[in-house]
């Protein structure tokens, strides 16, 4: 019995702190399960289960991967996969090319804009981190182009402002269909603010089993819409606090506090189980 978080970032991808610190702070805040889903990577969990004991916490292998569906790009949950699936890590391969293919066309366009900015500063930026858009943020608030990363998105790296740089990321179904045959159980992210509710049915019928509910984007009408529409479907309900680093004034935004119940971390476990046990007969 206890809290879960299910929906945390480390150095891995654009959070700050190191798959440790992640381990250390949830193990502090009293959280029982936690799942890393770095954006893409798995390499963050992998080094996050080397640093504690089931018995201290109980880490679930997971991800969060850019995925196209519709001209939209989609974040899709993954947990209790298998970690050492060739597929899955042929499948993350390709997301990681896919991202520095995309920040080379981001910085060509920025350069078009007058931008002093080249893709190698980018990728020092990022170091062993998978690459993503806040990095370049990153590069930008050292340059002095803009004062904080939000800034750097509303002014240059939006969706909208990038307008027509396609990506060459997988596909909902193609990522799903990897996904549940390693045992993986599928979740849209903080689907809340960016998803009309016929969107939301055609991604679910791409074979997702759940949505993200609990998400610190979501006001409690918005929890409650898409928690609401999970039990009339008969779906899997996952949530966290999606932190990647904690606030200039030192206080951690949501972690520890946006948490999920443990009947529906079960929930999780329990279908990626069936799945890998019809998987293998
Ligand atoms: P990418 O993975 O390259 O698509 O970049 C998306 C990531 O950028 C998100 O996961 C957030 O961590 C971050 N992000 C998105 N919007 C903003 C914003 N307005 N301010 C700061 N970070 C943002
Ligand atoms: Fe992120
Ligand atoms: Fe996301
Ligand atoms: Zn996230």
């Amino acid at each position: 019995m206890g809290k879960a978080d299910l929906h945390i970032h480390t150095n891995a991808s654009d959070g700050d702190c190191s798959p440790q610190e992640i381990v250390e702070k949830s193990i502090k805040k009293g959280l029982r399960t936690i799942a890393i889903t770095d954006h893409d990577t798995i390499k963050g969990y992998r080094k996050a289960v080397e640093t504690a004991s089931p018995e201290q916490i109980e880490i679930l292998p997971g991800v969060e991967l850019s995925v196209q569906w519709n001209e939209k790009e989609v974040h899709l949950l993954a947990y209790c996969f298998d970690p050492d699936d060739e597929d899955i890590n042929l499948l993350l391969m390709q997301q990681g090319r896919a991202r520095r293919i995309r920040m080379a066309k981001i910085v060509k366009h920025l350069q078009k804009q007058g931008i002093d900015i080249d893709l190698d500063e980018v990728k020092a930026e990022a170091g062993f981190s998978n690459l993503g858009r806040p990095h370049a943020a990153s590069v930008l608030i050292n340059k002095g182009v803009v004062a904080s990363a939000n800034e750097a998105f509303i002014r240059y790296l939006s969706t909208d402002k990038l307008g027509g740089i396609d990506t060459e990321y997988c596909t909902l179904s193609g990522a799903v269909e990897v996904m549940k045959k390693a045992g993986g159980v599928l979740s849209i992210a903080h689907p809340g603010p960016l998803y009309s509710d016929s969107d939301i049915k055609g991604m679910l019928s791409c074979g997702v089993d759940g949505l993200e509910c609990i998400h610190p984007s979501h006001p409690y009408p918005v929890q409650k819409k898409f928690a609401d529409l999970a039990r009339k479907r008969n779906l899997i309900i996952t949530g966290g606090s999606d932190f990647h680093r904690p606030a200039k004034s030192g206080y951690e935004p949501y972690f520890g506090i946006v948490t999920l119940g443990d009947e529906h971390v079960a929930s999780v476990k329990h279908t990626s189980k069936m799945r890998k046990s019809i998987n293998k007969n």
